[in-house]
């Protein structure tokens, strides 16, 4: 077994991943995948049963009323099977979107041939609980909520207990995109009541890609027989075979469910949800502080801003160009995460994965020495960018 403890340098050619997912992996997890296994045999069937039960037991208080339903494709497959699964034919979906994700979940319900309406919040506004409520109230169709648990997009953690109370409380049924959340934030039933929600095996379990997992109400997933749009996206279908056989329906990712239960072994020894929660924070403080130290604001005030990821304004300087930053920043063994968000350039820097605070001091050394190399002096954003902020900070 190699060592993972405490966190290595990257080793030639493999920078740091500070992006959600893919992301850097512990080597222990990679070295999981180096045999094969077939995918009817009992191992192998054995080893999807501690997948289902090791994800269970990170639920907490409640727990005992779900399933674990894992099925083949990234994120967003896993985010359309739990709704063309349980939103029946008939129902009406309010999608809570602030950012990418939630756009696209309103996009796949719209795909799929069934009701939706979106209460769209911009880039980083957090959807609140009364607005909820005020909208169920005005809207008797809508039988379903779904919320973004982490909008990766931002990295703003949006209020889901709250989203949550609001839903119960008018008699709705909550489903929630935990993709870049579930691992690292707690979900228990018993303070978010919740119908189901999905998460994926790269990201706060910090496995590779290929799989996402439902976690629903046994009694969501009895009802929802036949209702599925799709044959392969048909979570009843895995569920119901899954109980029967051991086996996926289809042919699984063997490899990547090796690794994943390797991870889920890491996160059990790291302290689970809690430690894991505690050194992503840590991650994001040392990074927020150093970054600032330099000069940098950030998109978000502190009150909203996730332990997952962190988006940074670009500076207002005109040497600083995002291309050049990010090849300065990928030669010092860092991937960061591009994209632009809000009408004023910005960036984003992960602060999950198998990474801790010495690297991510690294990251702010690196930040500092390549804004050196481009001739940059001042890492402040342009005034456009500050304005938005305080309209953030009133949020
Ligand atoms: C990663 C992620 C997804 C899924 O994206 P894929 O690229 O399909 O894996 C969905 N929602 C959120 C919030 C995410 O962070």
């Amino acid at each position: 077994m190699p060592d993972d403890a405490p966190f290595p340098p990257p080793r030639l050619g493999e920078p740091y991943l500070l992006t959600p997912g893919p992301l850097t992996s512990a080597a222990a997890v990679k070295v999981a995948m180096l045999r094969d296994w077939g995918s009817w045999d009992g191992d192998f069937r054995a080893m999807t049963r501690e997948l289902r039960t090791g994800v269970l037991a990170l639920l907490g208080s409640g727990g005992a009323a779900y399933d674990c339903v894992p099925m083949q494709g990234s994120g967003s497959y896993l985010v359309e099977a739990m709704i063309g699964t349980l939103l029946p034919r008939d129902g009406k979906l309010l999608v809570l979107a602030n950012g990418a994700y939630g756009l696209r979940a309103a996009e796949t319900t719209r795909r799929i041939g069934r009701a939706v309406t979106v209460l769209d919040k911009g880039d980083y506004r957090p959807p609140r609980g009364d607005e909820v409520a005020r909208i169920l109230a005005q809207d008797p169709d809508i039988t379903h909520v779904l919320a973004i648990h982490c909008e990766t997009s931002s990295g703003i953690l949006n209020p889901v207990a709250e989203i949550a109370d609001a839903v119960a409380a008018a008699g709705r049924k909550l489903l929630i995109d935990s993709m870049s959340a579930f691992g690292a934030l707690s979900l228990a039933p018993s303070e978010v009541p919740f119908e189901a929600f999905v998460s994926s095996a790269n990201k706060c379990i910090e496995g590779v890609p290929g799989f996402g997992f439902l976690v629903a109400r046994r009694d969501a997933l009895r009802a929802a027989e036949g209702r599925a749009h799709s044959l392969a996206l048909d979570a009843h279908a895995q569920w119901a075979y899954m109980e029967k056989t051991g086996q996926w329906r289809f042919t699984p990712p063997t490899h990547v469910v090796a690794a994943f239960l390797e991870a889920l072994r890491m996160h059990r020894a790291e302290g689970g949800v809690a430690g894991r929660g505690a050194r992503y924070a840590r991650n994001r403080d040392v990074l927020v502080a150093g970054m600032r130290g330099l000069g940098f604001a950030t998109l978000l005030p502190d009150r909203w801003m996730s332990p997952i990821i962190v988006t940074f304004f670009c500076p207002a300087d005109p040497r600083f160009h995002f291309a050049r930053f990010y090849e300065a920043m990928k030669a010092r063994g860092f991937i960061l995460y591009p994209g632009k968000l809000t009408a004023v350039d910005s960036f984003r820097i992960g602060c999950i994965g198998h990474i801790d605070d010495a690297v991510m001091r690294a990251v702010v050394a690196a930040v500092d020495d390549a804004l050196t190399e481009m001739g940059v002096t001042s890492a402040a954003p342009p005034e456009a960018a500050l304005a938005e902020r305080s309209l953030a900070e009133t949020l």
